[in-house]
């Protein structure tokens, strides 16, 4: 079973504002995308705990139902271990099951237009930030081999890269579109990425239409 999902208290939509606007009084929806190594966990959870948000990556969601080896884990792992995207209904239904309502940082969600789509219409999950961490395809690579995960070996990562080229690319075209994305250099030192990643967050934190002081006289 995926934690959380039977318990994780999700009651519903909260308030949300919705897209282009500040996150004042409303919860942050913050998702990250980008190339396969690009640092979204390690940047998501860092920018989560600064919100006091919740952090969900569907990547891990995914491992866990592989790890729980039933039907379901069996089948997203043949998926997951030759570099392929879980289909979007399942997907959206995951993250819909584990998401709570007071905001959140996702990573690894949305990555088709698809997916895009279909939570730019959804209450509940609809983003009001995307950040994309850009890092070269070659530093990726490099950074991939290293991590050494099952679905990291050189073959499926390249998978992986074509395939973020291919299905995800379109995704960012449809965020910039809704004026919902920012690209963040990630190449650097975290501190530095996060300093980035903060730059962008923080103007929407800030209320742009307090009312001006009352004129004395
Ligand atoms: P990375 O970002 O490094 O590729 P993740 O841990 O985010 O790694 O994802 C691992 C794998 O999980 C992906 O290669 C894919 O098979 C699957 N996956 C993760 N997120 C999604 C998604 N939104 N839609 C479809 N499949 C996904």
């Amino acid at each position: 079973m995926v934690q959380g999902q039977a318990s994780n208290g999700f009651t519903g939509c909260g308030d949300h504002v919705g897209a282009q606007q500040n996150l004042v009084g409303a919860e942050p929806r913050i998702v990250f995308v980008g190339r396969p190594g690009s640092g979204k966990g390690t940047q998501g959870k860092r920018l989560a705990e600064r919100l006091d948000v919740q952090y969900l990556s569907t990547g891990d969601l995914l491992r866990r139902h592989i790890a729980s080896s039933t039907a379901l884990g069996r089948a997203v792992a043949r998926v997951v271990n030759s570099g392929g995207l879980i289909p979007t209904l399942l997907m959206v239904a995951i993250v819909e099951g584990c998401v709570d309502a007071g905001g959140y940082v996702l990573d690894g969600f949305p990555r088709t237009v698809e997916q895009t789509s279909t939570i730019l219409g959804h209450d509940c999950l609809a983003p009001s930030l995307a950040i994309e961490l850009f890092v070269p395809a070659e530093l990726v690579m490099s950074r991939l081999a290293s991590r050494g995960r099952v679905d990291d070996t050189a073959a499926v990562a390249r998978q992986r890269l074509a395939l973020y080229e291919r299905e995800t690319a379109p995704a960012l075209d449809l965020l910039a579109e809704r004026s919902l994305l920012r690209r963040v250099d990630g190449v650097g030192h975290l501190d530095e990425i996060a300093a980035r990643v903060w730059d962008e967050v923080r103007p929407l934190m800030q209320a742009s239409n307090a009312s001006p002081a009352p004129a004395s006289n």
